[in-house]
């Protein structure tokens, strides 16, 4: 049995954010033997990020006694534009890093394969493998934070798209002319169903309807992508952003129903904190606008499960 156990290979993840670098050794099952993390180091460049990377690798590989030789690979997720097939980091502005061959650089030092993914599509395929998603085949990840970010998993595997740059769903149009949005468009699924976008709307809300009850607690500077719901069962200004907020966010999920068909849409983020209270009107929403929706069993909106620890797991299911 111990000889059997050896043979059955391990995961290591790696989940590159700005400050810190998140990293698990996993088992198939997707049981965490090791978890460690370290800072990014990015502002001192590239290889220093690098160095510790492996730093990380090298102290969790050490403290569970796990050998290289039961490892099957190292998988990174990254945020940025990520080149998966060279293991190329193309570009990725908040790390300073421009054509780095990330990969490659953390592969002669650790001595084991690499594979890279953009960060996103590593946190779709680990809630996919391991959290909401476990019980399907075809799922999508919709992070609700600052932006709207995700990725997609078909039959189970990541879908990236050319060039590995797919999947930037939060960059769908879905109001024609509408706000503008970073990325140069007007009117991105983003500018409507981020955090950002829900309190910029509470804002506007607030300072149009003085007698919101709202104001009791909160000032349009002190509000956050929970004031609405707080104050949903409450107060019809509050119910109102809420009920615009789930309009625009199942719009946008609806058109991912209607082209990729999942069989579970998975909402991550802050936002997502919310629960039920968001999934269940979200769903009902999705229900009702999808294409030939009758005729199929219902896509389900749940929670995302694994929070900030989906990255690390789904960069290990890499290799799987
Ligand atoms: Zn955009």
């Amino acid at each position: 049995m111990e000889n059997l156990k050896n043979f059955v290979k391990k995961f290591i993840g790696v989940d590159i954010g700005g400050m810190t670098i998140k990293g698990v050794i996993i088992n198939h099952l997707g049981e965490v033997l090791s978890r460690n993390d370290i800072v990014t180091g990015a502002e001192n460049g590239g290889d220093a990020m690098c160095s510790n990377i492996v730093t990380l690798i090298n102290g969790m590989l050490s403290e569970t006694g796990v050998l290289k030789s039961e490892i099957a690979g190292v998988g990174i997720g990254c945020p940025g534009l990520i080149d998966s097939k060279n293991g190329t980091v193309v570009f990725a502005g908040n790390l300073g890093l421009d054509y780095y061959p990330l990969a490659q650089k953390v592969s002669d030092k650790v001595g084991l394969p690499v594979k890279l993914t953009n960060d996103a599509n590593a946190a779709a395929l680990g809630e996919a493998k391991f959290g909401a998603g476990k019980k399907y085949t075809d799922s999508i990840l919709v992070t609700l934070g600052t932006g709207v970010g995700g990725g997609i998993v078909i039959d189970g595997n990541l879908f990236e798209g050319g060039n590995s740059a797919g999947t930037e769903i939060g960059h769908t149009v879905i109001v024609a002319d509408g706000v503008q949005c970073t990325c140069g468009r007007k009117g991105c699924f983003e500018c409507y169903s981020s955090a950002s976008a829900l309190m910029r709307k509470t804002r506007e809300e607030m300072k149009n309807n003085a007698s919101s009850a709202m104001w009791n607690t909160y000032t349009p500077e002190t509000v956050s992508g929970k004031t609405p719901f707080e104050y949903a069962e409450t107060d019809e200004t509050a119910r109102g952003i809420v009920d615009w907020y789930v309009k625009y966010l199942a719009c946008g999920i609806t058109n991912l129903v209607n082209v990729f068909r999942p069989q579970v849409v998975m909402l991550g983020g802050g936002v997502s904190e919310q629960g039920e209270k968001l999934t269940e009107p979200v769903q009902k929403l999705v229900a009702r606008e999808i294409f030939a929706g009758m005729s199929f069993a219902p896509v389900k909106v749940v929670k995302a499960t694994l929070g900030s620890k989906a990255g690390a797991f789904g960069a290990a299911a890499l290799f799987m």
